[in-house]
């Protein structure tokens, strides 16, 4: 983490500066307002993007405290007692920033480009050179035009090497990488055909991909007769750059793979290399793992590890693991488990996860030693300290031989001790109940045996929920819609099964602009649990207006009684000033809403109640997602548009119009007024195939094998004997029943499981809390996984076996069923 004064800052960036606070020293660098934690050190970057625009934040980032911004416009009027730094362009000014940084490093600087493998070439190289180097990595996959400036921000004066990866994703800009960076070595790992959108063809995307090693005195590559192969060494020999090959074919390469031999999940591999034979081990098995390894392997020969070091590094490897799971523990308690190799960007993303899904808990940090930094003890326990300092924390458990003996330099109160077991022998004495816990642990620390003690015991059904693809499917839609289209993100029915809260946060951190819920209670629950963007409740039951205004929640007004009622409630508690409510209109839908006629006697209702304030109008396409209804659903679209424009001369036009579900976004692009209304498709199921394609199902349903049992012929299974075995059969007794959502229609084989991605039929009838699968002649065993719907069985399938639709499967989910979550 670099340390500069806003002066110097402002020199480098040669812009336009107006200091208010000259003495400011900057060391942490904001881009998104939303990963705002503390405003000490902390200077503000307003990039322009597509959809967001850094300027709208600056004024409540200074409410916030932050005093150093990089604009390109200065807000006017200029607001007092801040540094503004006004440039042309804010993105070349943080790359600026960084090509500064490194340039005063006397690091080298090893960079990584290629269509794969990345990220696993940086993470193993740096294992591979730590017991020799003082290494900076970029954090994660840091490695775009933001990513880069910021990986090299955390270069400091110890650091004796850099590896940094390198992605692009259209022409023009590796060059201005390869100025951030400028690396003296280099890794090309390979090419795919993947995302070659914005390029012409592959020797386009190769040309522009080795202009990162335009200057690099040697680069790595896999040496064959391939393609890039060529273009690599074209590249090189015209600027005399030295090569470094390995091959698996060409016993010319430095390093030559004679001989790989898989055994149970490890790589033996048998090099040549100067005309010594060398065996090294891998613990992996899979063909892309094999490379990385050559990849990394190549380099830290090149940079003159010794062989038995890297012999013991290259058998240790570990796999790149970036999820965060989080899951419910006991008393309401959320643990969040983050098992990526620890250092300290990986605990300041953990930490921040923390705050956004633990708003309204105690947070409480467990922490385990952080190897591998290649730092002093003392200097990497202030870093530590200084990172945990900008969270607001309950408490820090801190565990391992190192942060035993130094301690942190926090104000909240910290438990130390010298290794897992020792804390364990005291959890006794902690009393979480409404606490968020982030576990972050280096694997030798075994921090998995305190999510074990910490986690709810239920039946061991589940269902994975992952984050990071319903934040692609909302990015889809965010592609789909003009940057003037609102998302108001429908979450009602414990968001189509994937549970409230956590689906609420997620949604909320990325920016929708409403939330809509079926009934009061769910809305009251998200606000309980800290959410706090707009909330639509589309049935506000007469019991629960009260709690409905208490609790900031909006209602969809439909009827003259429900306007009635909701003005008395008003009235009662006392509200005078302006409540936002939500008009329904009927335009074909037939459930709830105002009639074309009674539009009139409305208006003139609504005239007289200054109480009030139209937030907005809307309606419900009834067969969005049937091509054969288009002329239904064009006359919807015909009649919401002569209703709302009628209520916009009457009562002005200030509210907002929305008409669209998931299908009808997809399918009406001419009709998504002011807002849509985005459900089940942020849940991953889409309603044409185009869309079909990009969006990912979210959830994965798993239950386990119980135990298997053996029939002889004539034996028969389950509640009524309707299957009867003929012949020698093996069932498994699976952990899923009807109460879990597991229809009992599914009997007799009309369902189906998969286990390690074969299928097998359920015989017998399903009862309440199990199943049985026929699973003769496999190899399952008891205790393996068994996927209801996932990979191997979709969504789609499993509704239309039940009869029904996926709204009715995802809904149907049992509440006992535990959900889980993963984040990258
Ligand atoms: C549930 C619901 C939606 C979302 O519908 P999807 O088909 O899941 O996208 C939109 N509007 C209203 C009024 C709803 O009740």
């Amino acid at each position: 983490m670099a340390k500069l004064g806003i002066e110097a800052i402002a020199e480098i960036l040669e812009a336009r500066s107006f200091l208010d606070k000259k003495e400011e020293q900057v060391s942490r660098i904001l881009l998104d307002s939303r990963q705002y934690s503390s405003a000490a050190g902390v200077i503000f970057f307003a990039l322009r993007g597509k959809r967001h625009n850094g300027h709208d934040h600056i004024r409540e980032l200074i409410e916030k405290g932050v005093r150093n911004f990089v604009v390109e416009k200065i807000p006017s009027p200029q607001p007092v007692g801040v540094n503004f730094l006004q440039v042309h362009h804010a993105l070349a000014a943080l790359q600026k920033l960084a090509r500064h940084i490194r340039m005063r490093s006397s690091a080298r600087i090893v960079a990584i480009t290629g269509s794969n493998g990345k990220t696993v070439v940086k993470e193993w190289l740096s294992q591979m050179l730590q017991s020799q180097y003082k290494v900076c990595r970029s954090p994660k996959s840091y490695n775009s035009q933001i990513g880069v400036p910021l990986s090299v921000w955390e270069l400091e004066d110890h650091h004796q090497l850099g590896v940094f990866e390198a992605g692009i994703s259209q022409p023009g800009e590796m060059a201005r990488l390869q100025e951030v960076l400028h690396p003296q070595l280099g890794i090309f790992t390979n090419i795919g055909s993947a995302h070659a959108e914005n390029f012409r063809n592959a020797q386009q995307k190769i040309a522009e991909k080795l202009k990162l090693f335009e200057a690099v005195e040697a680069l790595v590559y896999q040496k064959n007769d391939t393609f890039l192969s060529k273009e690599i060494e074209a590249f090189a020999h015209e600027r005399e750059i030295e090569l470094l090959s390995w091959s698996y074919l060409d016993d010319s390469a430095d390093l030559f793979v004679a001989e790989r031999s898989s055994i149970e999940g490890a790589t033996r591999f048998h090099l040549q290399m100067n005309g010594e034979d060398v065996y090294l081990d891998l613990p992996f098995s899979d063909e892309a793992s094999q490379q990385n390894a050559m990849h990394a392997l190549r380099m830290a020969l090149h940079l003159k590890m010794p062989l038995e070091s890297l012999r013991s590094s290259m058998s240790q490897l570990q796999a790149v693991e970036m999820r965060l799971q989080m899951k419910m523990g006991n008393n309401g308690n959320l643990i969040i488990n983050d098992a990526y190799n620890s250092d300290l960007e990986s605990l300041r993303i953990a930490l921040h996860f923390l705050e956004n899904h633990g708003v309204n808990q105690d947070r409480v940090l467990i922490l385990s030693d952080m190897l591998q930094s290649g730092l002093e003890p003392a200097v990497l326990n202030e870093r530590m300290s200084e990172i945990i300092a900008r969270f607001s924390l309950k408490k820090v458990i801190g565990i391992g031989p190192n942060l035993y003996e130094q301690g942190l330099k926090v104000t909240v109160p910290t438990d130390l001790y010298p290794d897992t077991e020792s804390f364990l022998s005291h959890i006794y004495r902690y009393n979480w109940s409404n606490t968020a816990l982030l576990l972050k642990g280096a694997r030798s620390f075994r921090f998995e045996k305190i999510s074990q003690r910490l986690e709810q015991k239920s039946h061991e059904t589940r269902l994975n929920i992952y984050l990071d693809r319903m934040v692609g499917n909302l990015n889809y839609f965010r592609r789909l819609l003009s940057p003037q289209t609102g998302i108001m993100a429908m979450v009602k029915a414990f968001s189509y099964g994937s549970g409230s809260t956590e689906i609420a946060h997620l949604l909320q951190f990325h920016g929708v602009d409403y939330l809509g819920v079926a009934y009061t209670d769910e809305g009251v629950e998200l606000r309980k649990a800290g959410v706090n963007l707009p909330i639509l409740v589309l049935n506000p039951e007469r019991s629960s207006l009260e709690d409905l205004v208490t609790y900031r929640l909006e209602p969809e007004i439909y009827s003259f009684s429900r306007l009635e009622e909701f003005v008395e409630t008003l009235s009662r508690l006392g509200v005078s000033e302006s409540f936002p409510i939500h008009l329904k209109i009927e335009t074909g839908m037939h459930r709830l809403g105002f009639t074309e006629d009674q539009l009139p006697e409305l208006v003139q209702r609504l005239k007289n109640l200054p109480q009030l304030t139209l937030a907005s109008v809307f309606s419900h396409l009834a067969a969005a997602d049937d091509p054969d209804q288009r002329d239904f659903s064009q006359g919807q679209i015909a009649q919401f548009e002569k209703m709302t424009a009628r209520l916009r001369k009457k009562l002005g036009g200030n509210f907002k119009r929305h008409l669209c579900n998931s299908s009808g976004i997809l399918n009406y692009p001419e009709a998504h007024f002011d807002m849509v209304r985005l459900g089940i498709s942020l849940y991953g199921i889409g309603s044409n195939e185009e869309a079909a394609r990009h969006l990912k199902v979210v959830s994965e349903l798993k239950a386990s094998v119980s135990q298997l049992k053996k029939l002889q012929p004539g034996d028969s299974v389950s509640y009524g004997r309707h299957f009867i075995a003929d012949k020698e059969t093996t069932i498994a007794v699976v952990s899923i029943g009807y109460a879990d959502g597991f229809r009992r229609s599914l009997s007799n084989g009309v369902g189906e499981v998969a286990i390690a991605g074969k299928r097998y039929p359920v015989v017998g009838n399903v009862c309440m809390d199990m199943i049985m699968v026929d699973v003769t002649g496999s190899t399952v065993a008891e205790g393996d996984e068994v996927e209801i719907f996932g990979a191997s069985i979709s969504v789609n399938e499993l509704a239309a076996k039940m009869n029904t639709i996926p709204y009715e499967l995802f809904t149907g989910i049992g509440r006992r069923v535990k959900r889980v979550y993963f984040m990258e």
